[in-house]
């Protein structure tokens, strides 16, 4: 992806950017010439090895910390931390999310609030704790990774359905407070992309339906999807790239599907 250093001199804030559609974003947005602080769990000698070999290849600054963003507290530790060892942020991308499938009378009530805390609140206390910075210096961008089930519903995911579409909400209300100030803020909302949150899907369907891989990603897991392909991460990291460029002053508010389709129907 060529793409020029039109970033250059932002902060870019990726949380959930360890692994998956985070990971993509974090470094399109390096290479487009932002400094970036990483965030996410994982191992930390695979994340180090990662984040130095974005630094060396873009010559951007780039930072990780492993805040768990299930605490208020620890968000607000990660925006100074951003600040202080980066820069104050200028784009903030709200991407870390995880998933739970169960029947809505046995979800688990700490499973639904570890993810309404993950994905819903810790987008707001995010955008809470970075908008006065980016008011002050005229120009911010907010993407918040939500998903088609920001839009549509799936049975089973009650809690994962209920805190997208909650995240879509506080999208659209933000865009419109900031409307005037130079700020954006828009969602994604991708249908199914192959990362490791949904490998961990395909295994479990094919164990609950006893069906071979091939037949669980065709049939079960992109019934939904007409293109019956996975979106590939580079297609939700260039979005969110076009979304934080100049091109995309006028976007705001929007909550676009990149889903093969699937809201169409
Ligand atoms: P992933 O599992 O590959 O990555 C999730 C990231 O969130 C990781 O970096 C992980 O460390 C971080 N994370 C998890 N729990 C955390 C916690 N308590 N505190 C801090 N960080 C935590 O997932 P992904 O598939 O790349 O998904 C990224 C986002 O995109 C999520 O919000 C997800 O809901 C959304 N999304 C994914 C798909 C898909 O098909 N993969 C589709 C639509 C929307």
């Amino acid at each position: 992806m060529s793409t020029g250093t039109f970033l250059a001199g932002r902060t870019a804030l990726v949380t959930g950017s360890t692994s998956g559609i985070g990971r993509g974003i974090a470094q399109a947005l390096a290479r487009a010439g932002a400094d970036v602080m990483v965030h996410g769990l994982g191992a930390p000698a695979m994340i180090a090895a990662d984040c130095a070999a974005l630094a060396a290849e873009t010559g951007r600054r780039i930072g990780w910390d492993a805040a768990d963003l299930t605490s208020p507290g620890e968000v607000e530790r990660l925006i100074v931390a951003t600040r202080e060892r980066i820069g104050p942020v200028d784009i903030l991308v709200n991407n870390a999310g995880i998933q739970h499938v169960s029947p809505v009378e046995e979800f688990p009530p700490e499973k639904w609030e570890m993810i309404r805390s993950l994905m819903l609140d810790a987008s707001f206390h995010a955008i809470r704790l970075t908008v006065a910075g980016m008011k002050q210096r005229g120009w911010g961008r907010i993407v918040n990774l939500a998903s088609v089930h920001g839009l549509v519903a799936s049975p089973f995911k009650s809690a994962y359905v209920a805190a997208k579409h909650a995240q879509v909400g506080l999208t659209k209300s933000v865009a419109l407070e900031l409307a005037e100030t130079g700020i954006t803020c828009n969602a994604i909302c991708p249908g199914y992309v192959r990362t490791p949150l949904v490998e961990g899907q395909i295994a479990d369907q094919a164990r609950v339906h006893g069906l071979p891989r091939e037949r669980v990603i065709r049939e079960v897991i992109l019934a939904a999807q007409p293109t019956k392909r996975f979106v590939e991460i580079e297609e939700v990291a260039s979005l969110a790239l076009f979304l934080c460029g100049d091109s995309a002053r006028s976007i705001t508010g929007a909550a676009i599907p990149i889903d093969g389709g699937w809201t169409s129907r």
